[in-house]
């Protein structure tokens, strides 16, 4: 297993489109465990292979406490939405912002997991927010575009000047 570098925003690669997985093999699978790694050190609770600069509809998230729910979804496709949620939301691509985001209470996704195999499942609350966020990175969509452009130009601006300064952005709560 490997750590891979985390792009961030606004980094043009994170705005490319994935490209689906045509079969789950051992460089999918190996991929699959460098997200689990990548994102369990950062640490997070989400990881789209988007972020890592690798451009396949592949995503990773857990949100046990002790890493011990990895879900692995290969080709997501969100069937339905339901209801509304806001929850702060943060990610890994865009270290130490964290705003409110509306989005599906309730979602219903079909998969492929990590053997290959054809999933469908149900999704509430923070797991639901988790996988539209991921899903949005698989589609070059960042958190941020659903704040107002003077939002986003701040943020901007600062991570920016935190870059220049070398300073690491604290994450305050777990990001996606
Ligand atoms: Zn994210």
């Amino acid at each position: 297993m490997a750590k891979l570098t985390i792009l961030e925003f606004p980094d043009p690669r994170l705005r490319r489109k994935a490209v689906a997985v045509e079969s789950v093999d051992e460089k999918i699978k190996t991929l699959v465990d460098d997200l689990l790694e990548t994102m369990y050190d950062a640490p997070g609770i989400g990881l789209a292979a988007t972020q890592v600069d690798v451009h396949m509809r592949v995503l990773v998230t857990d949100l046990s406490e002790d890493k011990s729910a990895p879900l692995v979804l290969i080709n997501p496709e969100i069937l339905s939405r339901d209801g509304v949620e806001v929850t702060e939301e943060g990610c890994l691509s865009v270290p130490g912002v964290y705003e409110k985001v509306e989005r599906a209470e309730h979602i219903t996704v079909k998969a492929l997991d990590r053997d290959g195999n054809s999933v469908e499942m149900e999704a509430h609350g923070l797991l639901a927010v988790c996988i539209q966020h991921e899903c949005d990175h698989l589609d070059g969509k960042l958190f941020v575009d659903y704040l107002s452009e003077l939002k986003r130009q701040r943020i901007r601006t600062r991570l920016q000047k935190a870059r220049r300064l070398d300073q690491d952005q604290p994450h305050k709560a777990p990001a996606i």
